[in-house]
């Protein structure tokens, strides 16, 4: 827990944790991470996006590999422990290994973009594992027009190599510890649960546009409002959602333009985020709010339009690796829980590729993405006991060594 505190010092802004990708203090970052990793002798390197990466090798020289670990950006005002916290658990539970080799080695990967912030497109760092990171991606531009190859370049690294991050076949599963982020551990009083699936989201950026005008020289009937025909809409986002019980939608993201109080809103441009475990329920919503953006902008005189930024679908953790970790959860003395994650995490990016599973720690008052957000020291020594045992039934299982990567 000092290690998360720690890292969160390093932050591109005073008083406060934020640490976007490939910002100033994430070479910070990586310098204190890669001097536990050394310390431990574990092989350090810094991949083509940015993905911070210690090997500690297997028993035998051709041994396979598992990966752990988690994100090391973080959102505006952030927690220490998002993300950070999974990282520095793997090179914990390394150091808990006092040197001693399984049948697998360990790579740890510290993520360099999950939280998609700077340029608005998540998982860039585990995209780049799973061969997903495209040109359109790289050309994607950040508030101050720096575009992510440019991002890339300015850290030092060669965008050119960002074929070398991909997996290579010798991975036999990810396992990612993270808080979280949630209520569902707190209320059921226990420290640790097994992920079973991450819900699909959906994230879409809507423009609405109408007529900039005068404020008080305009009447009523004849105004075309963006920002009142986005209103209307956000409020039947808001209704849509209390509706169905597993779907979530938000939109969190509101930009006005012209932006003066005398002048009517010419412009709205609007995020909207949507999630639901079941894809079919959560398409059906999307549809829906679609549907309803359309009609409110054809009533008020307004036009809609709307682009994807992010398609999701739910996603299953390996269900062998799920039971393992109910196991591991079981022996370090807690009982087990299995839940859903609300939140996309790296692990369903592996997942493409590699058998992935998670294992949440219990989120005090369900709090995160807040400098409010923290966990348990007593849950942490739990994660770390669980993360052990599961190493240790993992190094004695010949069904998991057995496995052949699909990378
Ligand atoms: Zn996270």
């Amino acid at each position: 827990m000092a290690r998360c505190q720690k890292l969160a010092s390093f932050s591109e802004d005073a008083g406060g944790t934020r640490r976007t990708f490939l910002s100033a203090p994430m070479r910070d970052c990586h310098r204190e991470v890669s001097s536990w990793m050394k310390s431990l002798g574990m092989t350090v390197s810094v991949d083509a996006v940015g993905n911070l990466r210690g090997f500690y090798p297997g028993a035998s020289p051709g041994a396979p590999r598992i990966l752990m670990g988690s994100h090391l950006d973080t959102v505006p005002n952030a927690g220490a422990y998002d993300g950070i916290l999974g990282v520095v658990l793997a090179a914990g539970l390394v150091e808990s290994l006092e040197e001693r080799k399984l049948p697998f080695g360990i790579e740890v990967i510290g993520f360099s973009e999950e939280e998609g912030v700077r340029f608005g497109v998540p998982f860039i760092g585990s995209r780049a594992l799973v061969g997903r990171v495209d040109e359109e991606l790289l050309g994607r531009k950040d508030e101050h027009g720096v575009s992510v190859r440019k991002s890339i370049q300015d850290f030092g690294l060669n965008a050119n190599e960002i074929f070398k991050a991909a997996l290579r076949d010798d991975v036999l599963g990810y396992i990612e510890f993270h808080i979280e982020q949630g209520p569902a551990l707190e209320d059921l009083g226990r420290p640790l649960g097994a992920v079973e699936a991450i819900v699909g989201q959906n994230r879409l950026e809507f423009t609405f546009s109408g007529q900039a005008n005068h404020a008080g020289t305009t009447p009523m009937n004849l105004r075309h409002d963006a920002l009142a025909a986005a209103a209307e809409w956000i409020v039947a986002v808001e209704k849509l959602a209390q509706g169905s019980p597993g779907i979530v939608a938000t939109v969190g993201f509101v930009e006005v333009k012209p932006g003066a109080a005398n002048v009517i809103a010419g412009q709205a441009r609007a995020t909207l985020d949507i999630r639901d475990a079941s894809d079919r329920v959560r398409t059906e919503a999307l549809d829906e709010l679609i549907r309803q953006a359309e009609s409110i902008g054809t009533r008020r005189g307004v036009t809609v339009k709307w682009r994807t930024l992010l398609a999701q679908n739910a996603v299953a953790m390996d269900p062998f690796l799920v039971q393992q970790i109910e196991h591991a959860i079981q022996k370090a003395g807690c009982e087990p829980h299995r839940l859903a994650s609300g939140a996309g995490h790296d692990a369903m990016i592996l997942a493409e590729k590699v058998p992935a599973a998670m294992i949440f720690l219990r989120s005090p008052g369900g709090i995160s993405h807040d400098p409010a957000e923290s966990v348990h020291l007593d849950d942490v020594a739990k994660a770390l006991e669980c993360g052990l045992h599961l190493l240790t039934q993992l190094a004695a299982s010949q069904e998991f060594l057995g496995r052949t990567c699909r990378a």
